[in-house]
């Protein structure tokens, strides 16, 4: 099946002095698993920086867009995993799958005895040797694109002025859905699809979605396989719209899922 994916940043040459595979790594840290089918699991997250979309409300836009990262090796990021008690491992971003070294770190933490679960916009479809125990496909709703009247959270940089905001939107909107590469991802690992609800306007395209995903992609596609998640950062935001997301989950027949990092932590780095 031809797999359509964005380039991966590869190429980049790490910042500071790496030996071997790197990664830009933002945050490393040890949390529970705030969302999805495995909430409330103990975790060790590996967030890398950069992403190939800009969605308005990212809520990790300092990886991003903004990225304020060192380089890691794989060796020292495997040590860095090891240090914790937790067997699973979410490697999220950002988004991870833009980096070829990501594929090789997850095949050496699944030898290590790992469960990885990778946090992915949907939108690139890793090799099929890649050994992803969860793919968490987060496809981006229209209602995710930046607008001039609805700028990207960070918007205070000079970066994202009306012209910076007018080329995300376009690149976002030509880039966000890929069936291709969500077809692979549902064919090829253990899978649930997440998505980020503003409000009962959204559940149409999902349902669209959801409905031409089944027509590709060969596995069954059950309606609790579907996440329906509200849009929130903070607690207040999250009390705005959690209501009627669950209320579109029971008419809908897909399945709610809190943000328990969120509720327990609020907004603060390293939930
Ligand atoms: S796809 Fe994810 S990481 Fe990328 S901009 Fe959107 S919310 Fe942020």
């Amino acid at each position: 099946m031809p797999v359509s994916s964005e380039p991966r940043v590869d190429d980049r040459a790490p910042a500071n002095e790496v030996d071997g595979p790197a990664l830009p790594i933002n945050e490393l840290f040890e949390s529970l698993q705030g969302e999805g089918v495995l909430a409330g699991v103990p975790s060790v997250f590996i967030r890398t920086s950069g992403c190939n979309l800009r969605c308005w409300f990212c809520d990790s836009y300092h990886t991003s867009w903004e990225p304020t990262h060192a380089w890691m090796g794989l060796d020292e990021i495997i040590a860095a995993v090891d240090e914790f008690d937790a067997d699973h491992v979410v490697l999220t971003g950002g988004e991870p799958l833009i980096h070829d070294a990501s594929m090789s770190l997850i095949n050496r933490l699944v030898d290590r005895g790992y469960h990885i679960t990778v946090e992915t916009n949907g939108t690139i479809a890793p090799p099929p040797e890649t050994r992803i125990d969860l793919a968490s496909i987060s496809p981006k709703l229209a209602s995710s694109t930046p607008t001039p009247e609805r700028p990207p959270a960070g918007s205070d940089t000079a970066e994202t002025d009306d012209v910076a905001v007018d080329d995300w939107q376009q690149r976002h909107e030509a880039n966000r859905i890929d069936y291709d590469a969500l077809t692979a991802l549902v064919e090829r690992f253990g899978f649930q699809l997440k998505f980020v609800l503003t409000g009962r306007d959204d559940l149409p395209e999902i349902e669209e979605l959801i409905a031409d995903l089944r027509a590709e992609a060969e596995p069954k596609i059950a309606d609790t396989d579907v996440l329906l998640m509200p849009e929130g950062q903070t607690r207040e935001q999250l009390a705005e719209t959690r209501r009627e997301v669950a209320e579109v989950a029971v008419e809908s027949g897909y399945r709610y899922t809190p943000r328990l990092h969120v509720d327990l932590w609020n907004d603060a780095p390293e939930t």
